[in-house]
């Protein structure tokens, strides 16, 4: 091609050409074709060495060094440089010029080359570039921002703190973390979201301030702090010290920030410690009362027994001091069956013993035992049964023990001239198959006090002790009833008025029995219309005031008695004298060395009469376990101590005659 035709493209295209000569000593020359001089923005007759330090002049400061490196190169070799240059009408451009020296030219350099415009190029590269660079920088951000939410993700959800954030109003949840999840017992955010009223419906404020505090919250940016109890009742429940936030986000929606700490670990830990407190509280008074209490009959019977010492001679004054010394020594006697029963109770001991019974029996223990109380204190006592079918299967100690508890405190309770009804009524039950008694105890007694209600069946609990009432009474009654009552099964409930009188009900549920019952009447006069005279008994007791007490009953009847301190002593007596001498031994339980079941179970190994000889066992723990321990070591029946005389000579004469309580052997 040609060089003017190379020319004519190269200014189509908008490239301009240029030599620059360059001689020693000179200005160089700076030669440009039209394109050239517009590219260079020289509108006006210049000289070459003009144009030179004009274009020189227009190089951007900044890359002004890059261009005379680069021309000092163009000198050696061919080459390209883009370079900024300001051109005085439209401003900075950006002109890519590539040059190469004339190998033709050789007394002095001469360099040739082509000058072009590349703004618009640049720009979109430059753009390209940015957009590159920018697209690079978000990609990064992004990735900062996935790790750090991530990162505030785990830090929250490390806290053991449940935090819930949400949109008011809308309830959109916007982030709830691993503790909220685990507190309100969901899977997920979805979970929760989907069931958010639901589960803001579980939640208990124990404080009825807190809700309206809530609301407030909706209406006005503020907080709360507030405890409440989560899914109250349910497996899950959590008691929560919370706080909730409002808050507006800027250019954005109001929003809900709750945080939720679990304290269930630490309200367990107060309420034991409130419950241990009570419990050591109750207990003290109890102390504090039991002696009292154990005192005030002590006192009665050292006291008395002086005056009976003192009156000897007046029969009839000793009689009254005795009669009194023996109240004295039955009211201590009850206060420790009490105590013992109810630490049975307590220690999950307790256990009923149903057989068939006949309840219409609950009318003598009524007359038996309240006889004399009620006319002491002029009571007048109505009673009111009905008992359709009586035969019924019952534990009947424990039945009779609740309404005896009942009356007595009615009688207790009442003061002087006052009246008490007592109701038994049988309900049957519509299919037939039992009945459920209603024992309904009423009175026109001082009354309890509301507040004291909620406490009536604590143990070791009174309304006032006996030294404010002058009435004795440890607090244990009313709650042997109501874990005799709850063990039945049934239920037992009290409406009382302070200064007008009380009723005291218990509803429990009984079987019916199949035919009659066995027949043992309680409060029977024992038949004691035995002939002892003459009997030998062997008499193993180890303490020598109540061997002396038995011996004395025993002999007053005409029997002889001899006495082992221990049950090895007793078999050793049994052992070395003739067969037969012996009609039967009382054995004591609780003797050293060898105790009274040890003993029995060695004498029913004895060969010939000595292994059959009848033994009754006398024990001072008055349960079934013991009774049921005495039968199966070997002995044919037992009485309780302290001993009761007519109970001791009848359960005597009954072994003695052979005529064994049937229940017993079973
Ligand atoms: P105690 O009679 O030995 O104190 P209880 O357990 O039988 O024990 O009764 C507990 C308390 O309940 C009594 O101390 C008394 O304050 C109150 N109470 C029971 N029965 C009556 C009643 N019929 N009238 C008034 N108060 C009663």
């Amino acid at each position: 091609m040609e060089q003017e035709q190379i020319h004519g493209i190269l200014q189509l295209s908008g490239i301009g050409v240029w030599r620059i000569e360059m001689e020693e000593g000179k200005t160089p020359r700076f030669y440009a074709d039209a394109v050239m001089d517009d590219l260079l923005g020289i509108s006006w007759p210049v000289t070459p060495e003009e144009r030179f330090t004009f274009h020189r002049g227009q190089i951007h400061p900044d890359d002004l060094q890059l261009f005379l490196d680069y021309s000092s190169m163009l000198s050696e070799t061919r080459s390209e440089i883009v370079y900024r240059y300001i051109h005085p009408v439209s401003g900075e451009m950006v002109v890519r010029c590539s040059g190469a020296r004339d190998p033709k030219v050789t007394d002095h350099i001469s360099i040739i080359g082509t000058h072009q415009d590349i703004s618009e190029t640049a720009r979109l590269e430059k753009d390209k570039l940015a957009e590159r660079r920018l697209a690079e920088m978000n990609r990064s951000l992004r990735k900062e921002q996935v790790q750090q939410e991530s990162f505030f993700r785990e830090l929250m959800d490390i806290q053991s703190c449940g935090l819930l954030a949400y949109t008011l109003p809308g309830r959109r949840i916007l982030h709830m973390n691993a503790e909220a999840l685990r507190m309100f017992g969901v899977k997920n955010v979805q979970e929760m979201q989907e069931n958010m009223a639901t589960f803001l419906a579980r939640i208990y404020y124990p404080d009825p301030e807190t809700l309206s505090c809530l609301r407030v919250l909706r209406e006005q940016d503020s907080y709360v702090d507030y405890e409440c109890i989560l899914n109250p009742g349910r497996e899950e429940e959590c008691h929560i010290m919370a706080r909730t936030k409002t808050f507006t986000v800027p250019d954005s929606e109001r929003v809900a920030v709750s945080t939720f700490l679990d304290v269930s670990d630490m309200v367990m830990l107060r309420e034991a410690l409130r419950k241990a407190e009570e419990g050591s509280r109750a207990k003290s008074s109890f102390l504090f009362a039991m002696s009292h209490d154990l005192r005030t009959p002590m006192n009665a019977i050292i006291g008395y027994a002086d005056l009976m010492a003192a009156h000897w001679e007046e029969r009839d004054l000793a009689r009254e001091y005795l009669s009194k010394l023996r109240d004295a020594g039955c009211f201590l006697l009850s206060l420790i069956g009490n105590v013992l029963e109810v630490s049975r109770i307590e220690s999950g001991k307790e256990s009923l013993q149903e057989a068939p019974w006949n309840l219409d029996h609950l009318r003598e223990s009524v007359d038996v035992l309240m006889e004399e109380e009620v006319r002491k204190k002029n009571l007048t006592v109505t009673t009111q049964f009905d008992l359709p079918r009586p035969n019924v299967v019952c534990d009947e100690t424990k039945l009779r023990e609740i309404l005896m508890n009942f009356m007595s405190n009615a009688v207790k309770y009442t003061p002087v001239g006052g009246k008490i009804h007592l109701s038994l009524e049988e309900k049957i039950l519509p299919d037939e198959s039992g009945a459920i008694l209603n024992i309904a105890v009423t009175d026109t007694g001082i009354g309890i006090a509301k507040e004291y209600i909620p406490h009536l069946f604590e143990a070791f609990s009174r309304e006032r002790n006996s030294s404010e009432s002058g009435i004795l009474g440890t607090g244990l009654g009313l709650r042997i009833v109501k874990s005799f009552v709850d063990l039945m099964d049934g239920s037992v409930s009290v409406d009382s008025t302070l200064g007008k009188g009380s009723c005291f009900t218990a509803e429990i549920p009984l079987r019916f029995a199949d035919g009659e019952p066995h027949e043992h009447v309680f409060g029977e006069k024992v038949n004691v219309d035995f002939p002892f005279g003459g009997k030998r008994i062997l008499l193993a007791e180890d303490n020598a005031l109540n061997a002396e007490i038995t011996s004395t009953i025993l002999e007053d009847e005409g029997m002889e008695v001899e006495t082992a301190t221990d049950g090895a002593a007793a078999i050793s007596l049994l052992q070395n004298a003739p067969e037969g001498r012996y009609d039967l031994i009382l054995m004591d339980i609780q003797m050293p060395h060898m105790n009274g079941y040890q003993a029995a179970r060695v004498i029913r190994t004895l060969p010939g009469e000595r292994g059959r000889i009848p033994i009754i066992a006398m024990t001072a723990n008055a349960f079934e376990e013991d009774r049921q321990e005495a039968l199966a070591a070997g002995m044919d029946s037992y009485v309780t101590k302290p001993v009761d005389r007519e109970k001791l000579l009848g359960t005597m004469a009954e072994v003695l005659s052979g005529r064994r309580d049937a229940a017993d052997k079973e």
